[in-house]
C-alpha cells in the first residue's frame, strides 16, 4: 500500500519561491565586486532568477545542460544558481583559485554550455577560452558602465542580458532525482573528480543544515557566508540560509580579517562560516584592532580541523559559539557537526574545549562507521581508529563519467579520512589516510601536532609532515610560522608541546618559514611541503 500523500517534488527552485513569499522584504546585502554595497531581498532575487532561466531558456539551455559559474558570493551569483535551477540546468561552481590549466580541464570535462564570471576572472578566461569549445557564451557578471573591453566569445553584460527578459517565466518541473549542481574535488591526488547533486539531495541536505544541531539557523539570523559559494557547495548555504528566511550577507571579493569584521559589525550578522584560515586573519585583526565581536553567536568553523587556540578564542574573548564541522565535497557537504548532546552539555573550560576538538556527531541523513582496511567494523571508543566511511541521500554514489564503483558492499563511501567515534557517536579525524606519519608501525595525527603548535602564543600557523626515518619509516616534522614580529626557538615550541602528548608523538625537528602553501579551498597543502622537504634530513 502506499502512502496518500501528494506527489510535491523537491526542487531546489520550491526554497526561493518559499523565501519570496514569507521572508520576501528579508535583506540580501553584498559587498560588490565593483565595489559599493549593494542591497536587494529574496522577493528580488526569485524575480531576477525567473527573467535568469527565461534568458538562459532562449540562448538555448535547457534540461542537463551545464552552467558555469566563476564568482564570489554576491546577490547575482545567487540569482543565477536559482535561475541555472529553475531551467533545469545545472550550476558547475569552478573553483578561481585553482591553477589554470586544471580550470580548463574541469570545463572540458563538464562541457559548460555557457559560463557566468565576474569581472576580475575576464583576463583569467579570455588566455583559456581557445581551450574551451563547449563553451557558447559569456555573461560577465556586471552592468554595461562596469563592462569591460573582452574577445571572449558573444559576451555580454549580465544587466543588459536580463534587462532583455520580462521575467514572464514558469519554472520547469522535473523529477527531483534530476541533477542540480556539480563541483569538482580539488584532486590533489590524480584528476579531479566532478561530484553531482540532485534536486533532492540538496534540498534534504538544506533541511539538514538548518536543523537545531547543525547551524541551528532561524528567520531572526543574519548569515554571512564568507565560505565561496564555489568550496564544497558552498556548505548548503545558498539553499539553507532562504529556506529558513535569514538575511544573507555576501562578502564578494574580499575576505580578509577587516573587511569580514566590517560586514560582521555593520550588519549584525549572527551566524558565520568558513575555513580556519579565513578565521585565523580575523582573529589577528580583531587582536590588532582591540574589537569586538557584539552580534555574533554562531561560528561554523571546517574544512581543516579546527584548531584549539582559535575555539578558545572566539569563546572566551569573543562569546562566540564555535560548531567545529566536518564534510567533504562528496558529503554535498556536510558530514558533522560539534553541538552538545546531553552526555556533554555540562562540560566546561579545557573538558568543553576537548570535546569541541572533534568533528562531531552526524544530522540524521548521515550514516557513519569506521572500519579496518579489510573492511571490518571497529568500535565506537573514541580510541581505536579506522577508515571513516558514510552513508546518506546526499552522499555521491558515483563520479561523472566515471565508471569506477566507490561504495562499499554496504553502500557505504570511504571518505579517504582516518578517524576515531566515541560512545556517544562523536566522530574524530585523525588524520587524511594519506597525511597520517607511520611512524614504527603505530600512527600519529598531523592534526593533533599542528593544533597543539597554533596553541603556543607566539605561533601563526603550522603544519606536520611525515619525513623518511633510517629506523621508524617516518618521523613528524613540524613546520612553523611565527606571528608577525615574534622570534622563538625550536627548543620554545617543542618545550611547550612536550607533556601534552605522548613522549614519541613528539616531532623530531621544528623548521621556521615565512609561508605555508595552501590549495584552493585555503587547506595546508601538505604535498607541496612533501615536496619541498623532500632532501630534508632529520637531526640525529
Ligand atoms: P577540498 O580538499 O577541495 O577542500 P573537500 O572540501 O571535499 O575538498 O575536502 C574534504 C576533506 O577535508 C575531508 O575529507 C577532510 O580530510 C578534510 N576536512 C574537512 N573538514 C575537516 C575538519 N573539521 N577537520 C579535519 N579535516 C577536515
Amino acid at each position: 500500500m502506499l502512502g496518500l500523500m501528494q506527489d510535491w517534488p523537491l526542487l531546489l527552485h520550491r526554497i526561493i519561491d518559499h523565501a519570496a513569499i514569507h521572508h520576501g522584504t528579508r535583506p540580501v546585502i553584498t559587498r560588490s565586486v565593483e565595489g559599493p554595497i549593494v542591497e536587494t531581498n529574496y522577493a528580488q532575487i526569485r524575480a531576477r532568477a525567473l527573467k535568469v532561466a527565461q534568458r538562459l531558456e532562449r540562448d538555448g539551455v535547457t534540461l542537463g545542460d551545464r552552467v558555469a559559474t566563476l564568482a564570489w558570493n554576491t546577490w547575482r551569483h545567487l540569482e543565477c544558481w536559482y535561475g541555472i535551477l529553475g531551467v533545469g540546468a545545472i550550476y558547475h561552481t569552478v573553483n578561481p583559485r585553482l591553477f589554470p590549466d586544471q580550470i580548463a580541464w574541469i570545463i572540458n570535462h563538464a562541457e559548460d554550455k555557457v559560463m557566468m564570471l565576474d569581472i576580475t576572472f575576464v583576463p583569467l578566461m579570455e588566455k583559456l577560452a581557445d581551450r574551451l569549445p563547449s563553451i557558447e557564451r559569456y555573461i560577465v557578471l556586471t552592468d554595461a558602465a562596469h563592462m569591460p573591453q573582452t574577445t571572449l566569445k558573444n559576451a555580454v553584460s549580465y544587466e543588459e542580458w536580463l534587462a532583455q527578459a520580462d521575467g514572464d517565466f514558469a519554472w520547469k518541473q522535473f523529477d527531483e532525482n534530476t541533477a542540480a549542481g556539480m563541483c569538482y574535488t580539488s584532486g590533489t591526488t590524480g584528476e579531479p573528480k566532478g561530484v553531482v547533486y540532485s534536486h533532492r539531495s540538496n534540498t534534504l541536505h538544506a533541511f539538514m543544515a538548518a536543523l537545531p544541531d547543525s547551524k541551528n539557523l532561524r528567520a531572526t539570523d543574519v548569515c554571512l557566508p564568507v565560505v565561496p559559494f564555489f568550496h564544497a557547495n558552498g556548505w548548503s548555504l545558498a539553499f539553507s540560509t532562504p529556506m529558513v528566511g535569514a538575511a544573507l550577507v555576501l562578502p564578494g571579493a574580499r575576505m580578509d580579517g577587516a573587511s569580514i569584521y566590517e560586514l560582521l559589525d555593520k550588519y549584525k550578522v549572527s551566524f558565520t562560516a568558513a575555513v580556519p584560515t579565513v578565521w585565523l586573519m580575523l582573529l589577528q585583526d580583531l587582536e590588532k584592532t582591540g574589537a569586538k565581536l557584539p552580534y555574533l553567536k554562531r561560528v561554523v568553523i571546517g574544512g581543516s580541523a579546527c584548531p584549539r587556540a582559535m575555539t578558545k578564542a572566539f569563546e572566551d574573548n569573543y562569546g562566540v559559539e564555535v560548531i567545529h564541522a566536518w564534510g567533504m565535497t562528496e558529503m554535498s557537504p556536510l558530514g558533522s557537526l560539534c553541538t552538545m548532546k546531553p552526555e556533554y552539555a555540562q562540560l566546561t573550560g579545557e573538558a568543553r574545549l576537548d570535546i569541541q576538538q572533534k568533528q562531531g556527531h552526524p544530522p540524521f541523513g548521515v550514516e557513519m562507521k569506521i572500519t579496518d582496511d579489510d573492511g571490518k567494523a571497529l568500535p565506537w571508543d573514541g580510541k581505536t581508529f579506522g577508515r571513516l566511511k558514510v552513508r546518506g541521500p546526499a552522499v555521491a554514489k558515483a563520479y561523472f563519467k566515471n565508471k569506477d564503483n566507490i561504495l562499499d558492499k554496504e553502500g557505504f563511501f570511504d571518505t579517504g579520512d582516518v578517524a576515531t567515534i566515541d560512545q556517544y557517536g562523536y566522530m574524530q579525524v585523525t588524520d587524511r589516510a594519506k597525511d597520517v606519519i607511520k611512524s614504527g608501525g603505530e600512527w600519529i595525527s598531523s592534526i593533533d601536532l599542528e593544533n597543539l603548535a597554533v596553541g603556543h602564543p607566539k605561533v601563526a600557523e603550522a603544519a606536520v609532515i611525515g619525513v623518511t626515518h633510517p629506523k621508524w619509516d617516518e618521523r613528524p616534522l613540524l613546520i612553523i610560522v611565527l606571528k608577525k614580529g615574534e622570534t622563538a626557538t625550536k627548543d620554545d615550541i617543542l618545550g611547550f608541546m612536550q607533556g601534552k602528548i605522548a613522549r614519541w608523538w613528539l616531532p623530531d625537528d621544528v623548521v621556521f618559514v615565512e609561508d605555508i602553501p595552501h590549495t584552493a579551498t585555503g587547506k595546508i597543502q601538505k604535498t607541496t611541503l612533501r615536496k619541498q622537504f623532500r632532501d630534508y634530513r632529520l637531526p640525529t
